[in-house]
């Protein structure tokens, strides 16, 4: 499937200087882009620059003020252009599921192939199954979307979508309504659709899905592509000053605790003193604090028999003011969560939003533990 495409014939979509203007504002004046089979692109960038406006342009949800759209070889920004065969072709994803409540899981996958691709109800039952099973939702597939997690719901869509067999999968925020642990199935649904050669453009707020997932990253400001490049282009060195910015309001902190007698009060100076440069709330500095303290001090160090290697990080959103932590140890799979002192578990509930452990078996440092502190807990 992710065979790049033989010399002379068309790109899978090329747009040309399309420009979007509404009553009063232009979010796109000037867009150029060829997409080729295969390519996972990230679209990235500040709120406002036209990012879902240019999806849903590319599925003529909306329609292009000047300038062109290529599908193949076919001009779908003329009038001329049958929206609804187009759309069996390019599918969508939004941020909030969309899926239809009445009906089950698999009547939800099934509805669309058969209605339109004039699959029997065999065969689309069958293949809708299959699909499940890449998701690992099989189990699932007499439930209603109302008894499903939003990470469920949403890795549903995605099936719903695949069922059609589109050439090309655009996913608006597709993990924005997420919280961690469901943010992460659905990354793992998409890194593996990567891999499988679907082509798709994801927009995005999460650095962390654009890394894991996308070859391709545009980032989208001042009514244009203003950078494009590999992920590790974009966000180790990227070349323009608006997207450095754009980068870099994401501040980082590491700390690294390697002996069991370490440095305790320089270790938390150096938050502090982080904290205070970038403006972290003072409440919200108190938690990172106690969830450092209970979590290196109290919950890891403790059970490493030697060497203990503790890397805790700290990545702060100035314009969400939200921070994410994460903690990598070693000393084996353990979860030091579990069956840990209930006093610096009961601290670490009251200070993270969320919070969650992963163990990634083939590595050095094999447990992750992951939480989101925000003053806004709903
Ligand atoms: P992004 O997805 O990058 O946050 P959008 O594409 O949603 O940006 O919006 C870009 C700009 O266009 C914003 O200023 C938004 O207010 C405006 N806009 C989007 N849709 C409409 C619409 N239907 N009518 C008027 N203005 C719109
Ligand atoms: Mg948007």
């Amino acid at each position: 499937m992710s065979s790049k495409r033989e010399n002379g014939s068309a790109p899978l979509l090329r747009i040309n200087h399309v420009k979007k203007e509404y009553p009063g504002v232009v979010p796109l004046r000037d867009v150029n882009l060829t997409v080729e089979e295969g390519d996972v692109i990230s679209v990235i960038g500040p709120s406002g620059t036209g990012k879902s406006t240019l999806l849903r342009m590319i599925n003529r949800m909306e329609e292009a003020t000047a300038g062109e759209i290529f599908f193949h070889d076919e001009e779908i920004t003329s009038p001329s252009c049958d929206t609804g065969k187009l759309r069996q072709k390019i599918g969508m994803i939004f941020q909030s599921f969309n899926l239809f409540p009445h009906l089950t899981v698999i009547e939800n996958i099934m509805a669309a192939p058969v209605a339109l691709k004039n699959l029997s109800k065999q065969e689309a039952y069958d293949k809708a199954k299959a699909l499940l099973g890449k998701v690992g939702l099989v189990e699932k597939m007499f439930g209603y979307p109302r008894e499903l997690s939003g990470g469920q719901q949403q890795r549903i869509a995605i099936v719903r979508a695949l069922a059609m067999e589109p050439e090309l999968l655009l996913l608006d925020e597709p993990t924005s309504a997420l919280d961690p642990t469901m943010t992460g199935e659905v990354e793992s649904v998409l890194n593996q659709l990567g891999k499988d050669g679907v082509t798709m453009m994801i927009v995005t707020h999460s650095m962390e899905l654009a890394r894991r997932v996308s070859s391709r990253v545009l980032y989208m400001d001042e009514g244009e592509i203003y950078e494009e490049g590999t992920p590790d282009e974009i966000f180790t060195s990227p070349r323009r000053e608006k997207t450095r910015q754009f980068i870099h309001r994401l501040k980082v902190l590491t700390i690294v605790v390697e002996q069991r007698e370490f440095d305790f009060v320089g270790k938390t100076n150096e938050i502090n003193v982080f904290a205070q440069k970038n403006g972290v709330p003072r409440l919200m500095t108190h938690f990172l604090l106690l969830l450092f303290e209970e979590l290196v001090v109290h919950l890891i160090l403790p059970r490493i028999a030697e060497s203990p290697r503790i890397v805790w990080s700290l990545e702060y959103d100035a314009k969400n003011e939200q921070a994410q932590m994460s903690v990598n140890y070693n000393g084996g799979v353990f979860n030091a969560m579990e069956g840990g002192d209930e006093l610096s578990m009961g601290i670490i509930r009251r200070c993270a939003k969320t919070v969650r452990y992963e163990s990634v078996a083939d590595e050095k440092m094999p447990n992750h533990i992951f939480a989101t502190v925000a003053l806004n807990k709903e």
